[in-house]
């Protein structure tokens, strides 16, 4: 008889976001003639830029043409996409990435599952809390977990790091520094973030300590403060103990359209291994690469007129951001992130939990939003908002909270 892997059964109830949909779909049906507003998923809603869909269509057409027909494509992606990558996102930024150091893939989601696999089973894990719940999960399924304390809800082998307004959102580094640390700035959910000075702190310590950094910058097209690093390789050090996740998913609308890169430097070694060749064994074992016209549209958000138009777009998006912040000050919440983040994340009122919170804002108020409970222990008595929606609905979702 054929066996399952256990460790899926220790994975803690359904994803998040299933839970808020069950929950939504049964206001709906409950209320059928009310307009929900949903500021929960942090999905994209404006459509891809016209330079961005140019260079999609023409490369659909390429496709249709014997000469231009691409089949499987190189395991570390396209060379056109790399170089632009590599210039746009590090050289210009003084950082010293190289091409073979870059990996693309079709989205961070899917790289910040599967880096685990490259790492012992034995390794310990630090988290910040609250989290992107993908990096636990994917090390539960994997079997890193220990033992599970219940009235926490945390694992041994998780080290969690809380991020609470008492700490101003800075991780504090741990005593015992756990083998594998995860770090998201900007964050989800917070919409916080590291200047370059407490980012380098982390540097240091990951190279003293001997651990590894994953690093996902996700978000990094959100920031507008200068003093925030847009890749943790603006860090002095970070070469020999950083992984940096990257996704085209917020900056460029790519989340139907799925395209990311995973950067595993060659200075990065453990011992004599080199962990940019076994990330490439991986990459090349197990992945066939995202699809042609899909890097041909990625190498457009490179371009000029690209930059130009996903500069609005942000624009748009972080418009919404600065209507919530505001709002929800106006109306007497404590208020965080929203400045270099697409993400608003307040402390809920009157001691609610963050999943009363949630109930009460979608009864009273037809407004959907994310438990700060679902995000990790320390997200408990937080919320989360998104600017990813509509100007209209964002106004009109505040003006339903004010009222409350
Ligand atoms: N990393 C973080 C922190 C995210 O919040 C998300 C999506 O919400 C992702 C990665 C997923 O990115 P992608 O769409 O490229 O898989």
């Amino acid at each position: 008889m054929f066996k399952i892997n256990e460790n899926y059964l220790k994975l803690q109830g359904s994803y998040l976001f299933s839970a808020i949909d069950k929950k939504v779909r049964n206001f709906i049906e409950e209320n059928p003639h009310r307009k929900v507003i949903r500021l929960g998923i942090g999905d994209v809603t404006q459509p891809l830029a016209p330079t961005i869909l140019k260079a999609l269509r023409k490369a659909v057409d390429e496709m249709g043409e014997k000469e231009t027909f691409h089949g499987y494509g190189p395991d570390l992606g396209y060379e056109f996409l790399r170089k632009a990558i590599v210039e746009k996102d590090y050289k210009k930024r003084g950082c010293d990435i190289e091409i073979d150091e870059i990996f693309v893939s079709d989205g961070a989601k899917c790289d910040a599952g599967n880096i685990q696999e490259i790492f012992s089973i034995e390794n310990t894990i630090g988290v910040c809390d609250p989290v992107y719940p993908v990096y636990v999960d994917s090390n539960v399924m994997a079997g890193r977990t220990g033992t599970y304390d219940k009235d926490k809800e945390t694992w041994s082998q998780v080290t969690y790091m809380p991020c609470t307004m008492e700490n101003h959102f800075i991780p504090e580094l741990p005593k015992k520094a756990p083998d594998m640390i995860y770090l998201c700035f900007p964050n989800n959910p917070t919409g916080t973030t590291l200047t370059k000075e407490q980012l380098q702190r982390w540097v240091d310590y990951g190279n003293k300590e001997g651990a590894i950094l994953l690093f996902d910058a996700a978000y990094e097209a959100y920031i507008s403060q200068e003093d925030v690093p847009h890749s943790i390789y603006e860090c002095e050090g970070a070469k020999t103990c950083a992984i940096e996740l990257k996704s085209f998913s917020k900056n460029a609308g790519f989340t139907g359209t799925r395209l990311g890169y995973t950067v595993v430097p060659k200075d990065l070694k453990c011992g004599e291994v080199s962990l940019n060749t076994l990330w490439a064994r991986r990459h090349g074992t197990k992945y066939n690469g995202a699809p042609y016209i899909i890097q041909r549209a990625g190498e457009a958000v490179y371009s000029k007129e690209g930059q130009k138009e996903l500069r609005v777009q942000i624009a748009n998006y972080m418009k919404n951001a600065a209507y919530i912040s505001k709002g929800l000050k106006e109306a007497g919440y404590e208020v965080f992130g929203g400045i270099n983040a697409p993400y608003i994340w307040m402390k809920t009122p009157d001691k609610m939990t963050s999943w009363e919170f949630f109930d009460y804002l979608l009864k009273e108020a037809g407004v959907v939003g994310t438990p700060g409970a679902g995000f990790g222990p320390s997200g408990e008595g937080y919320f989360r908002l998104t600017a990813f929606g509509s100007y209209e609905n964002t106004v009109e979702a505040m003006d339903r909270i004010r009222k409350l």
